[in-house]
C-alpha cells in the first residue's frame, strides 16, 4: 500500500481515530462519523484519539511502550508524557521483539466465555495478532455480540434490533470462530484445561479468557419474583420489557442511576408513565453533588419523568403479577411493572467454584491474568487492582489487552481513564474528581445559569474536583487539569468566577 500524502502532510495509511466521550467508542476514518454507531451522540461528541491507543497487534514490535496504558511507542526514545495517559517518560518500558514475533506465530486453542464487548475484542485483537490461533467463543444469549450499551435506545424505539449486532454473522465465518450461542458454561475445569457446558459437552482450551459480564443486582425485596417485575441486562431482558408496555401503562423503576434514569426515559418515549425511585436525596448521588442532582432532576420532570427521592421499595405487592410497591415510609404506590436498575454484580460464580482468586470481580494482574496462568479475565468480570469498572470502554479495552496477551504477546493494563463524561437523557455531564469538600481547608466555586451548572473544587491552592451539567464541552481541560493536579493558588486569588477557571484551564 502506498500513502499519498493529504494537506496535512500525514500520509493516508496513517489511520486517524476518534472517540465518542460519551461511550468510549472509537471510530477509524479521517472525520468522525455524523452520529455515534452506539450510543448516537452528534460528531461533537467526538475528540481526536491517537489510533495506536488500542493495543493492536504488532504495534509494541521493536520499540517502547507505556507501562501504565500500554500505549506502544516506536523507536529508542520515550515520549516526554503518554499521549494516551499522561504517564511521563520513565513509565515506559522495552518491549520485547519476542513477544510479538510469538503472538504472530501463534496457534494458540483460545477459548473465549462471554460474548459481550470484552469477549468480542479479545476475538477482535487476537485474529490480527494471531491468524492462525484457534479460536471458540461462547455465549449463553443466543444473539451475536451486540451493542449492550444501546438496549435504551432499542426500549426507547430510536434503533431496531437489526441494528445492535456489532458485526454480521459472516465476519465470524470469515475469520474461521467456532461459535457457541445459546450455550451456558456450568463449570470451569483449569486442572484439565477445559470447560463444561450445561449440555454436558467439554470444550478443551490451552488458554482461557474469561469475560463473562455481570448480571443485575436484584435488591433483597419481597415480592421480587412476582411477575411484571423486569430489569435490563440482555436484549432477552429489553423484549421482554417490551412485551409489558403499551401507551399509558404505569411503571416504577427502581433506581436513579444512569441505567434506571435512561430506562425511565426510553418508557416515557413508549406512552408509558414512568416513575423513578431513588433512596437517596437527590438522584446520582456517587457522581452528583446535591444541587446538581437537583437541576438533573429538574431535567427529568420537563422531559415528563416523575420522581420519588428518599424512596426505598420494602415490598412489590400483588398476586401473581406486580399490583404496587409499598415503600419502608409506609407509602404504596400502584403500578402495572417494576424495573430494577439497582446496579449489576459480577459473575465470577464460575472462577470462584474453580477455586481462582475472586473478590467481587476475578482478581487479575496487569496482564489480565488470574491466579491461573492460563486463564485471563476481561471486562465486568474482573477486578483490577480492586477496581470492578463495569463500564464499556474499561471492558473493550481490557478485553483487547487480555486477547493480546493470550497469544504471547506482552501488554498491560494500567487503568483505564475512559470517559466520565455522560449523557443522561440528553444533558451533558461531567463529574470528575472529588467533588464534596471534607473540611474548611477545601474551596468550591459554584455557579449556575442558562440551565447550566458548574462546580470547581480546590484543596491547598490544587484543582482536585469537578461537576459540570447542561454543557461539558471544556470536560477534556477540565479532566486533564485535575489528572496532572493543577496548581491555581494564584488563580484563586482573584476570586475567579466559574468563566474565568474555564478560560485559564482551556490555555494551559
Ligand atoms: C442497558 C445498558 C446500558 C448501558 N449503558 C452504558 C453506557 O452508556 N456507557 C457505558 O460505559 N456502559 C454502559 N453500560 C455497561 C456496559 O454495557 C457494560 O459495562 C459492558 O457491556 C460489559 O461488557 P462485558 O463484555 O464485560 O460483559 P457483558 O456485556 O455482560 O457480556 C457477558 C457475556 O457473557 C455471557 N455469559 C455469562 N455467563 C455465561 C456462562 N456461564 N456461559 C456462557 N456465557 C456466559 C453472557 O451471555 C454475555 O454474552 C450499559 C449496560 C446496559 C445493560
Amino acid at each position: 500500500m502506498t500513502g499519498n500524502r493529504r494537506d496535512g502532510g500525514l500520509p493516508d495509511m496513517i489511520e486517524r481515530a476518534w472517540r465518542c466521550t460519551v461511550c468510549g467508542y472509537i471510530h477509524r476514518g479521517p472525520e468522525p462519523p455524523e452520529w455515534c454507531p452506539v450510543c448516537g451522540s452528534p460528531a461533537a461528541e467526538f475528540e481526536p484519539y491517537d489510533a495506536a491507543a488500542a493495543p493492536r497487534a504488532g504495534l509494541q514490535a521493536a520499540g517502547l511502550r507505556c507501562l501504565n496504558c500500554g500505549f506502544p511507542a516506536p523507536g529508542g526514545e520515550p515520549p516526554d508524557e503518554c499521549p494516551v495517559c499522561g504517564s511521563p517518560a520513565d513509565r515506559f518500558e522495552a518491549v520485547a521483539e519476542a513477544a510479538t514475533a510469538a503472538a504472530a506465530g501463534s496457534t494458540a486453542k483460545v477459548l473465549i466465555v462471554g460474548a459481550g464487548i470484552a469477549g468480542l475484542s479479545a476475538l477482535e485483537a487476537i485474529r490480527e495478532a494471531a491468524p492462525g490461533a484457534e479460536l471458540t467463543l461462547i455465549s449463553r444469549e443466543r444473539e451475536l455480540p451486540y451493542y449492550r450499551l444501546n438496549l435504551t435506545r432499542y426500549l426507547a424505539g430510536e434503533v431496531t434490533e437489526d441494528e445492535l449486532p456489532i458485526h454480521p454473522a459472516a465476519w465470524y465465518e470469515e475469520q474461521g470462530i467456532r461459535m457457541l450461542l445459546g450455550e451456558e458454561v456450568g463449570e470451569l475445569r483449569p486442572g484439565e484445561h477445559g470447560v463444561v457446558l450445561c449440555s454436558q459437552e467439554v470444550v478443551p482450551y490451552e488458554r482461557l479468557i474469561l469475560t463473562a459480564g455481570a448480571h443485575p443486582f436484584i435488591p433483597p425485596v419481597a415480592g421480587a419474583h412476582r411477575e411484571g417485575v423486569f430489569s435490563v441486562r440482555t436484549v432477552e431482558d429489553a423484549r421482554e420489557l417490551l412485551t409489558a408496555l403499551r401507551p399509558g401503562v404505569r411503571c416504577l423503576v427502581v433506581g436513579g442511576g444512569l441505567l434506571g434514569l435512561e430506562t425511565a426515559a426510553a418508557l416515557g418515549r413508549r406512552g408509558a408513565e414512568a416513575t423513578v425511585l431513588e433512596g437517596h436525596e437527590w438522584l446520582m448521588p456517587r457522581q452528583l453533588n446535591r444541587r446538581a442532582g437537583e437541576l438533573l432532576a429538574e431535567h427529568l420532570r420537563t422531559a415528563g419523568i416523575r420522581l420519588l427521592t428518599q424512596a426505598r421499595p420494602k415490598e412489590i405487592v400483588g398476586d401473581e403479577r406486580v399490583a404496587g410497591v409499598d415503600l419502608d415510609d409506609g407509602l404504596h404506590l400502584e403500578t402495572d411493572c417494576v424495573v430494577i436498575a439497582t446496579g449489576v454484580r459480577p459473575n465470577s460464580h464460575l472462577a470462584r467454584r474453580a477455586g481462582l482468586d475472586v473478590n467481587q470481580g476475578v482478581v487479575v494482574d496487569n496482564a489480565l491474568v488470574s491466579s491461573r496462568p492460563d486463564i485471563l479475565a476481561a471486562g465486568d468480570v474482573a477486578e483490577h487492582r480492586g477496581v470492578l469498572y463495569g463500564n464499556w470502554f474499561a471492558s473493550q479495552y481490557q478485553g483487547r489487552i487480555a486477547g493480546l496477551n493470550a497469544v504471547g504477546s506482552a501488554t498491560e493494563f494500567g487503568e483505564s481513564r475512559g470517559s466520565n463524561t455522560l449523557k443522561v437523557v440528553g444533558l451533558d455531564l461531567l463529574s470528575v474528581g472529588r467533588f464534596e469538600p471534607e473540611d474548611g481547608s477545601y474551596y468550591v466555586i459554584e455557579e449556575e445559569a442558562d440551565g447550566r451548572y458548574a462546580r470547581f473544587v480546590f484543596h491547598d491552592g490544587r484543582f482536585i474536583g469537578a461537576v459540570l451539567l447542561g454543557d461539558a464541552s471544556a470536560a477534556g481541560a477540565v479532566k486533564k487539569a485535575i489528572e496532572s493536579g493543577c496548581e491555581c493558588s494564584e488563580l484563586l486569588r482573584k476570586e475567579p468566577t466559574a468563566a474565568d477557571i474555564l478560560e485559564h484551564l482551556q490555555a494551559r
